[in-house]
């Protein structure tokens, strides 16, 4: 079946759990990952004592598959994806999963849910999830005996509704990660911590939580799922620096794409969230939020616009288009960002 002839309307899509053809599956057994295999079935039996169950011995990575306006599927940057998810196995101990097998996976799982590519233009992804989970009989606070990595596919609109218009954010009261904790790597636990902040900014209308440094709650770390960026009023490119923000490979290639295509100034550095004057243009970024530009901010002292509520700003238009062109092969990116897939 091809994706023009599924019933779904491409165009609309949301961000929720749809059940495709086939995941990827891998166990970790006596010291070594076997060769995996392609399944049709999307539930796991696992022990009641899995590790993943009871002490967040878990982690995750997410990614996109993009399709190109000549009808093939480009990966952005997965190679990235693939170091990242074996520095957060390593953090909680977790055996890494081969940098050529996650490879290969992806690839497969994207080939063998071909159909559920969206279509070129319809600005929907097939999004990709893979995950590491300790599992095995146990009980003790130890890593597990046994492990599964997982990929499996959905395919996604917007995460942020309302995609290039800005949407406000607030200031979160909690803390998402310690400074020495485990906040650069995608491991479960952040993520459990984040729910209630998360609900509670939804609730009060706006789009996420900001969070703070949790040291001195004076410095922007990022937003539950997205990292930081602001524009400066004089034109520089600048993400908070953290040791415990999650290091965004969307962030990386904006900062890149700033200064090496924009010709812009681009640094990462300390951001206060009393000096969000500095910025005429923020947004959030990651691979779910794209690019999501920031009305504004609600903080302690009040509520703090930039650009305009209504209106993306031409800069973060600007990475905007770069960005999602290179991502659906419109514009060459640079060397090796993009991966073909072989359909
Ligand atoms: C995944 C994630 C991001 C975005 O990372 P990308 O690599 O750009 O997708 C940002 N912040 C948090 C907390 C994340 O979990």
């Amino acid at each position: 079946m091809s994706a023009e002839k599924r019933e779904i309307d491409w165009e609309n899509l949301g961000y929720g759990y749809i059940k495709t053809d086939y995941r990827y599956i891998s166990y970790w057994k006596d010291g070594a990952w076997d060769e995996g295999t392609l399944t049709e079935d999307n539930q796991l039996h696992i022990s009641e004592g899995s590790t993943a169950l009871h002490y967040g011995q878990s982690c995750f990575e997410g990614m996109k598959a993009y399709r190109t306006k000549d009808g093939r599927i480009n990966l952005f940057r997965p190679d990235q994806n693939a170091k990242r998810m074996q520095k957060s196995c390593e953090r909680i101990m977790m055996p890494a999963f081969p940098e050529e097998q996650f490879l290969e996976a992806i690839q497969a799982v994207v080939k063998a849910n071909e159909s559920w590519v969206p279509p070129y233009g319809s600005g929907s992804t097939l999004y990709l999830r893979p995950f590491v989970i300790g599992v095995g009989d146990n009980l003790g606070i130890k890593p597990a005996t046994e492990y599964i990595f997982s990929v499996f596919a959905v395919p996604v609109g917007l995460y942020f509704k309302g995609g290039l218009t800005p949407s406000n954010f607030i200031i979160s009261d909690y803390d998402r990660a310690a400074p020495q904790g485990t906040g650069a790597a995608k491991v479960g636990g952040n993520y459990a911590a984040s729910i209630l902040p998360g609900q509670d900014a939804r609730k009060r209308n706006f789009s996420d939580a900001i969070y703070l440094d949790p040291a001195t709650h004076t410095k922007i770390e990022e937003v539950g799922s997205a990292n930081f960026f602001g524009v400066t009023k004089d034109g520089t490119f600048v993400t908070p620096y953290s040791p415990s923000i999650l290091p965004s490979i969307t962030k990386y290639s904006l900062l890149y794409l700033a200064e090496h295509y924009l010709g812009m100034k681009a640094e990462e550095r300390d951001v206060y969230v009393d000096n969000l004057d500095e910025f005429s243009e923020a947004g959030a970024c990651g691979t779910a939020a794209v690019i999501s530009p920031i009305g504004g901010i609600q903080t302690k002292d009040g509520f703090h616009a930039f650009h305009s509520e209504t209106e993306v700003g031409p800069v973060t238009q600007k990475l905007y288009d770069l960005l999602t062109g290179i991502q659906f092969g419109d514009v060459e990116g640079p060397e090796g960002w993009i991966r073909k897939v072989e359909i």
